[in-house]
C-alpha cells in the first residue's frame, strides 16, 4: 500500500504531465501518440480535429529526464549480450503498445555493463523482470526516497 501511495504521488506531480493543458483531441507532432478522452493511445489514424502538441515521453526523451534507470551487469551480460539487449527492445516493444509513454531514453553500452534510461518507472521494473525471468541471476528494485524513479540494477556472474 505504501508503494502505492507512492505511485500515485509520483504521478500526480510529474511535471511532465499536464494533461489538463493539452486539448482533447492533440496528437504527437513526433511520435504520434494520440490524447484524446482523457487517455494517451496509439490511433491508426490520429482524429482530423485533432491538435498537435508534443507529449510527455517525447519531451522526456528530448529533455533526458529519465522515470527509471536499469543497471545490467556480469559476466554472463558480455557472453550473451545479444540475447538481452533482444529481451530489452522487446519488453519495451510490448509496454509501449499497451502504455504508449513508457519508453526507453537511451542504452549505454560499455562492455559488461549495460545502462538503460526510461521514461517512466513502470516499463524499467518490466525490462529487469523479464531480463531476470529469462536469464535468472539478481535482481534488485529500489525506489529511493524522495526521488521520482526507480532504480533497477541485475547481475548475474558466469
Ligand atoms: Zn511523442
Amino acid at each position: 500500500m505504501a508503494k502505492m501511495n507512492k505511485l500515485i504521488q509520483k504521478h500526480n506531480h510529474d511535471p511532465y504531465l499536464l494533461k489538463e493543458k493539452c486539448p482533447d483531441p492533440c496528437v504527437c507532432e513526433r511520435c504520434s501518440v494520440v490524447f484524446h478522452n482523457g487517455n494517451f493511445k496509439w490511433f491508426e489514424k490520429p482524429p482530423a480535429n485533432a491538435a498537435k502538441f508534443l507529449c510527455p515521453a517525447c519531451k522526456r526523451i528530448e529533455n533526458n529526464y529519465e522515470g527509471g534507470v536499469i543497471l545490467l551487469e556480469g559476466e554472463f551480460l558480455s557472453k550473451h549480450k545479444k540475447e538481452i539487449l533482444s529481451i530489452v527492445k522487446n519488453t519495451e516493444n510490448n509496454e509501449r503498445n499497451s502504455r504508449p509513454l513508457e519508453r526507453i531514453i537511451d542504452i549505454a553500452d560499455n562492455n559488461n555493463k549495460i545502462t538503460i534510461k526510461t521514461t517512466y518507472e513502470h516499463i524499467a521494473r518490466r525490462i529487469g523482470e523479464a531480463v531476470h525471468a529469462a536469464c535468472k541471476g539478481e535482481l534488485n528494485i529500489r525506489y529511493p526516497e524522495g526521488e521520482k524513479y526507480v532504480r533497477v540494477h541485475w547481475h548475474r556472474d558466469e
